[in-house]
């Protein structure tokens, strides 16, 4: 797996080739199959890695505090919700909920551990959603976090050589050079 201090600088060189990839896919890929493939991929790359030693996702991220978890974390950590909201949060510019005052996330631990433990946000614990359904419609999100999360990027460069996606090629990726300049 490839070190998560080079997964942005990587993944940007390969930027061209991944968006040939996804409008390749667009064309060509079976829903279904595609999100079976990725699934099976986050469960099998995941279970081998340690994301303590990563951590690039709170590094790169504010800390997203849903509204109706605010009682619950202030009480994890022995505060009153004002006090937590004053000491942790600010307001999200929609005023539809709270993220951290800084990036890296306020909750990050030097240990790599989250300060929130089991309270941690559902949209962190579920990051980077790459075991949920529709995955073709979320390429380009997949595409960004490729840059942030090296299993992201391991499974996209494991996908770009499925045997299924075999079609995908330099040509494809000349193809879609040249498409590109027309635009
Ligand atoms: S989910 Fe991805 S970015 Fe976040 S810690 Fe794990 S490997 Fe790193
Ligand atoms: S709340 Fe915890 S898991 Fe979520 S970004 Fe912050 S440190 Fe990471």
């Amino acid at each position: 797996m490839i070190n998560p201090k080079n997964v942005k600088r990587i993944a940007r060189i390969r930027e061209e080739e991944n968006s040939a990839f996804r409008a390749f896919l667009k064309e060509d890929a079976n829903q279904e199959l595609f999100d079976k493939k990725v699934n099976l991929l986050h469960r099998e790359l995941f279970a081998n890695y340690d994301c303590s030693k990563c951590r690039n996702c709170c590094k790169e991220f504010y800390g997203s505090i849903p509204v109706e978890d605010i009682e619950q974390d202030a009480k994890y950590l022995k505060m009153v919700a004002e006090e937590f909201k004053r000491k942790f949060l600010q307001q999200d510019e929609n005023e539809e909920g709270f993220s951290t005052r800084h990036k890296p996330c306020d909750f990050l631990q030097p240990d790599g551990n989250c300060l929130l433990g089991e309270c941690r946000p559902r949209s962190c614990k579920e990051y980077p959603h790459t075991d949920k359904p529709g995955r073709i419609e979320s390429l380009l999100s997949m595409l960004e976090n490729a840059e942030i999360c090296p299993v992201v990027y391991e499974i996209i460069e494991r996908l770009k050589q499925d045997p299924d996606y075999e079609a995908f090629d330099k040509k494809y990726v000349e193809k879609f050079r040249k498409m590109m300049r027309q635009w």
